[in-house]
């Protein structure tokens, strides 16, 4: 059930993602608008459903050290898919390209080992407002890390990236299996943010109901 926690950003995706096509065709949104944009937010996410259904959670540490975001992840992949939805999908394509936009932007940050900008060019790892010892400051420090760790390692940087050779054996070391707890059920930068773009949006959304 706490898993619903990590989802909220993209439920703020799906809504902003209705409320910025709306402006931009000057039409009124309807309830039900709403309901295609929360799970259009979700849709680069379909690459983890092999993962769900095999382990029955989705989470990359020594025990699992892939890491599922492939696929429409890929911005060049998503740039060639979704042109033509953009061009020709008049008000829908509009809300399904903002929506997986926004999925992209979010993932680059928080939770997770970032993305694969420059795949098929580059199979290198970007995340921005990271640490290359990707945990919060706190968890670090609950672990010893903070003194154990060169300071390039846990220092919070605009971003920072792993090679493909890289990967494995930094979440193998910094992987987190119960991530949830530690990111959403505790005060961070991440959840605040994520929990306020959550608010922002479903206030808006209501706004534009009444
Ligand atoms: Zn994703």
């Amino acid at each position: 059930m706490k898993s619903i926690l990590a989802l909220l950003a993209d439920f703020a995706n799906g809504i902003f993602a209705v409320l910025i096509a709306c402006a931009v065709y000057d039409i009124s949104p309807q309830w039900w608008y709403f309901l295609i944009g929360l799970p259009l937010a979700m849709l680069p996410d379909i690459d983890a459903i092999p993962e769900l259904l095999k382990r029955g959670r989705v989470s990359s540490d020594a025990s699992y050290t892939r890491d599922h975001r492939t696929f429409l992840h890929y911005p060049i992949i998503s740039v060639v898919i979704f042109t033509p939805v953009f061009l020709y999908g008049g008000f829908w394509g509009l809300v399904v390209v903002l929506a997986v936009l926004l999925h992209l932007l979010n993932d680059l940050y928080g939770t997770g080992w970032g993305l694969q900008l420059l795949w098929p060019l580059s199979t290198r790892h970007y995340k921005f407002f990271g640490r290359r010892a990707n945990r919060l400051r706190s968890m670090l420090a609950d672990g010893g890390y903070l003194q154990e760790l060169p300071i390039e390692e846990t220092k919070l940087r605009f971003m920072v990236s792993w090679s493909k050779a890289e990967l494995a054996d930094y979440i193998t070391r910094f992987g987190v299996d119960n991530w949830i707890i530690h990111w959403y059920l505790r005060p961070n930068w991440v959840s605040v943010v994520e929990y306020s773009l959550f608010l922002i949006a479903t206030t808006l959304m209501i706004v534009s109901l009444v």
